[in-house]
């Protein structure tokens, strides 16, 4: 204070020695409490921000009460695998998730749940799975007679149609050897694909459509445009997640007939199958059975008879089948 009160030594003061020595003093003295209050203030403000979000999300944060890998996490469940942290805290009655822990799609659909209790085998022969999507139409009556006159068992992905005439489609595939499995109600993919809850919605009518008309809960689905598609790539990965954790098995294929072209004919959808099929042991083929696809049809024949001559066995797709799936985008 001296430096105020002595008058003229103010002047004295600035540009001294000691002022100087006072400055650097002083600058040191702020790199050190500066950081250190703001350390303090964010580190607060983090824990705090982790404190809600764990609560919020449980499992969110690595190495909270709900992280799969700590303590008390249901490593069990297999969405825990696929690292997509749906799996919450195992902090309800018997080590059940408490319901306030689930999203809440999870409580939804009580019976849309089916056993995993499948094992894949490799079949010793070549084999092909041919797979129907988008029908039942006024084409599946006919494709179901080729296939019965061939003796050869396929699945029929369905897109939901209520009618009685549709029902005893369900039925008769179910009869005839045929696996009935869901594509879609709406087969709208801008509806579909909003949100896990809209894609489960649709999934959930046409699953319980095929299995009031046939007794037969299906196990298997495939998702319209494929599993990994332009409208989907923002929900996917949980909608995969869900339909894991309630037992479903998803199949894209590995062998496109080419049948929804708009050159295609009953030649080239016979040597797109025939030529694929070629590459795989296991082969998941890609057909149609809409109303306009009597080229898909007049293929059939052929694609059967040929293949058959090669040593290809047909089956029907079920849980031991591996699913041909398509890569996640990098
Ligand atoms: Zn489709």
């Amino acid at each position: 204070m001296s430096i105020l009160i002595v008058k003229g030594g103010i002047y004295v003061y600035f540009g001294s020695v000691r002022f100087f020595k006072h400055l650097i003093l002083a600058a040191a003295a702020a790199m050190i409490i500066v950081p250190t209050i703001l350390c303090v203030h964010y580190g607060l403000a983090y824990y705090s921000l982790r404190q809600e979000l764990a609560s919020e999300r449980p499992g969110s944060v690595p190495g909270s009460a709900g992280d799969p890998k700590a303590p008390g996490g249901l490593l069990s469940n297999p969405v825990a695998h696929c690292g997509f942290n749906l799996v919450y805290a195992a902090g309800g009655e018997n080590g059940n998730p408490r319901a306030s822990d689930l999203l809440s799609y999870q409580s939804k659909y009580p019976n849309l749940y089916v056993d995993n209790d499948f094992q894949y085998t490799i079949p010793d022969e070549k084999t092909v799975y041919l797979t129907f999507d988008d029908g039942p139409s006024s084409l599946t009556p006919h494709v179901l007679d080729v296939l019965k006159e061939y003796d050869v068992k396929a699945t029929f992905f369905i897109v939901y149609k209520d009618s009685e005439t549709a029902k005893d489609l369900y039925r008769r595939m179910v009869d005839e050897g045929h696996t009935i499995a869901v594509h879609s109600t709406s087969h709208i993919y801008k509806e579909i694909y909003r949100s896990v809850d809209t894609y489960l919605a649709d999934f959930a009518q046409t699953a319980q459509l095929l299995e009031s008309a046939t007794g037969v809960r299906p196990e298997l689905f495939r998702f319209p445009g494929g599993s990994i598609n332009a409208y989907n790539r923002s929900v996917y990965m949980p909608i995969i997640a869900e339909m894991s954790r309630r037992g479903y098995t998803y199949y894209d294929w590995n062998v496109g007939s080419g049948d929804t072209a708009h050159n295609k004919t009953a030649r080239t959808i016979c040597e797109n199958v025939i030529n694929g099929c070629a590459a795989h042991h296991e082969s998941i083929v890609l057909m149609h059975d809409l109303a306009s696809h009597d080229s898909t049809l007049a293929a059939l024949p052929e694609i059967i008879h040929t293949l058959k001559e090669s040593g290809y066995t047909f089956a029907a797709l079920d849980k031991d089948v591996q699913p041909a799936a398509f890569g996640y985008p990098d």
